[in-house]
């Protein structure tokens, strides 16, 4: 996994000595990892394939630096391409350094047609989400709709009994449009659920991870058992609560 060298001579001398930060970046990074790998532990690894699902679109070198950069990283575009969205990143956020690839017209040899191409690529600045002005109070758009505000009663019912159980739960701002997430004795419910029957739905569904995604009775499963058990538990006492609810658009959560 080296960076392209094709495009050195096409970088001005700052953009050269961060080309060779990042390249000295993804190489520790991918030692590191392997001296993990080698030593029979995989938790980096499989950290490095939990990042992979929100940056799939990256290419395994920019995977790596954004992780390295900004570990806690939900989504990430450029200063002018957030300003496109509506966005303004923050005064004093930091830039989180990707190889962009460097685009040029050129005439096809051959059919005389002017196509673009990619001349190599060079260091370019992003930014995530969570530096976006605004962010905490207006969250980007998510996939999962707001349903009816009618749960408030059940919602704090049963997040007095399962506090009740021991567990610690607590509201805050969840990053990146995620709703819940559970440890093996903590459950975060994201304070930028619009309505109390998704945070209901959302709280049940992370204690049916606490109760069926840690320790010996996780074992052999993969996530995406893990996610359909703890929907489809999750509607079962949903159901048994009186929700008329049939079923959520998008479960985003993490169990950790
Ligand atoms: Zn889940």
């Amino acid at each position: 996994m080296t960076a392209p060298a094709q495009s050195e001579t096409l970088l001005s001398p700052r953009q050269q000595e961060h080309a060779a930060e990042m390249r000295q970046l993804v190489q520790s990074a991918i030692t590191d990892l392997a001296r993990q790998i080698g030593a029979g532990h995989t938790d980096g690894y499989l950290d490095m394939l939990a990042f992979y699902r929100k940056f799939w679109r990256y290419s395994a070198r920019n995977l790596v630096l954004i992780k390295c950069q900004q570990p806690d990283a939900t989504r990430v575009a450029g200063y002018h391409t957030w300003q496109k969205l509506g966005r303004q990143v923050a005064k004093g956020s930091t830039a989180i350094w990707i190889w962009c690839p460097i685009i040029a017209r050129q005439r096809d040899p051959e059919t005389g047609a002017l196509e673009e191409a990619c001349l190599g690529f060079r260091p370019g600045s992003v930014f995530d989400a969570a530096d976006l002005e605004g962010i905490e109070t207006d969250p980007l758009p998510s996939l999962w709709r707001p349903l009816p505000d009618d749960c408030e009663d059940a919602y704090w019912h049963v997040l007095r009994a399962i506090g009740d159980t021991g567990l610690a739960i607590t509201e805050q701002a969840l990053p990146g449009g995620l709703q819940g997430k559970a440890t093996v004795d903590t459950i975060v419910v994201s304070t930028t659920i619009p309505d109390s029957r998704n945070r209901l739905a959302t709280l049940l569904h992370e204690y049916a991870h606490v109760l069926a995604h840690f320790g010996p009775v996780a074992q052999g499963k993969d996530e995406r058992q893990c996610e359909l058990e703890a929907e489809s538990d999750c509607y079962v006492a949903l159901q048994h609560l009186g929700s008329t609810t049939r079923s959520r658009a998008i479960t985003c959560c993490t169990t950790t």
